[in-house]
């Protein structure tokens, strides 16, 4: 997914929480924004998230065709920033995040943060070429899976311009790895597994339509993990400050 519909999906995403979610986060959109595109734009590849667990994850994939857990550092990365939201709020609804964010302000603005890193990686999950890599690319004319990575990228970022999107009212979720799991299992089976035939019949209207369920999962997913954050932890029980931090 390229940046434009990552920022995309928040957006959408922003339009289907309540208003008292909106109202926390409209005011932090610059920092939603950044969070929604800064694992591309600081090209950040690979990580080591936890200290026990694999050595290192690349961070943008779930291959659901690899038994590799470097394939799948997607998952640890989409968890870790739903939970490390979830613990974020409530560290600081209990005064235990100490000077290093001072205010309201700079608390809500880092929150945003990070709740437009999850929705990245909550939308790279979502997307058929990050969850799946054995095809026969050369049957269909690339040299390179990254070529043909790009190349169905390109497509979905065009017909994203036009997509049909039905607006969803956003549930509480399990925020664990099996949550995320099932997310990148879906868009293989649903997506990947068909990309092939797709390509094979240059068939751009099912594209077009691959486009709108991927787009609408990424949203419909985002929010849930959104309204989940805010409801679950207390936030929406309280007033926060409008004012963004500029
Ligand atoms: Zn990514």
């Amino acid at each position: 997914m390229n940046g434009e519909m990552h920022i995309l999906v928040a957006d959408l995403a922003l339009a289907c929480v309540n208003k008292t979610c909106r109202m926390i986060l409209v005011p932090r959109w610059g920092g939603i924004e950044i969070g929604a595109t800064l694992s591309d734009d600081d090209r950040i590849m690979w990580e080591r998230i936890e200290p026990t667990g694999p050595k290192k994850q690349l961070v943008h994939r779930c291959y659901i065709d690899s038994e590799d857990p470097k394939d799948h550092g997607c998952v640890t990365r989409a968890l870790s920033h739903a939970e490390g939201s979830l613990g974020f709020v409530e560290l600081y609804l209990r005064g235990e995040l100490g000077d290093a964010y001072p205010t309201e302000e700079a608390f809500l603005e880092n929150l945003g943060l990070f709740l437009g890193i999850a929705s990245h990686h909550i939308a790279d999950l979502c997307t058929p070429v990050h969850v799946g890599h054995r095809i026969n690319y050369k049957a269909l004319g690339y040299k390179s899976y990254a070529r043909f990575h790009q190349k169905v990228e390109r497509d979905l970022g065009r017909a994203a311009h036009s997509a049909t999107i039905t607006l969803h009212r956003p549930q509480l979720v399990d925020i664990t790895a099996e949550y995320f799991w099932g997310i990148a299992q879906d868009a293989y089976e649903r997506h990947f597994s068909r990309l092939a035939d797709l390509y094979e019949r240059r068939d751009t209207q099912a594209i077009e339509r691959m486009t709108d369920a991927v787009l609408g999962t990424a949203m419909r997913h985002t929010a849930d993990v959104w309204f989940t954050v805010l409801k679950s932890s207390g936030m929406t029980d309280r007033r926060w400050t409008q004012a963004p931090l500029v």
